[in-house]
């Protein structure tokens, strides 16, 4: 088993799909004010925090995508793990930088960075909690 996130939001201007995950979030790829927010985070700390007690990783092995939500949290579990695995550690952010490249298209590119901001919250909060650790930031 796996914790889900159910959830996508469509800009309301240029019809891409981000995570507003804080108040006042602004579409990455246009700048359009969302009129909504999720708490995206604490809910994906909690898959995290799921699949670290189930299978002892934070990527669950198996991972069916049934939302963008999920779609975001799959490249998320894939960076952290991938990290964690690799010695010696590499700058995190140089790391995720290159794991974002290699899995989201040129085109769209702003979802690169808006992953990438997510990722860095998450990771904030992991450390936070003592589940996590990148070094030479
Ligand atoms: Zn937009």
């Amino acid at each position: 088993m796996t914790l889900h996130i159910g959830y996508e939001y469509i800009c309301k201007k240029c019809g891409y799909k981000f995570i507003p995950y804080k108040e006042k979030s602004l579409c990455p790829h246009c700048g359009f004010p969302a009129d909504e927010n999720f708490d995206f985070i604490p809910r994906a700390i909690k898959s995290i925090k799921f699949n670290i007690k189930e299978v002892g990783s934070i990527h669950p092995g198996v991972w069916l995508v049934g939302s963008f939500a999920d779609e975001i949290l799959e490249h998320i579990f894939e960076i952290l793990d991938s990290y964690d695995k690799t010695y010696p550690k590499p700058n995190f952010d140089e790391f995720a930088e290159l794991v974002l490249e290699q899995r989201i298209p040129e085109h769209e590119k702003f979802l690169r960075e808006h992953i990438f901001e997510i990722l860095k919250e998450i990771v904030k909060e992991l450390e936070k909690e003592g589940l996590y650790s990148i070094k030479g930031k």
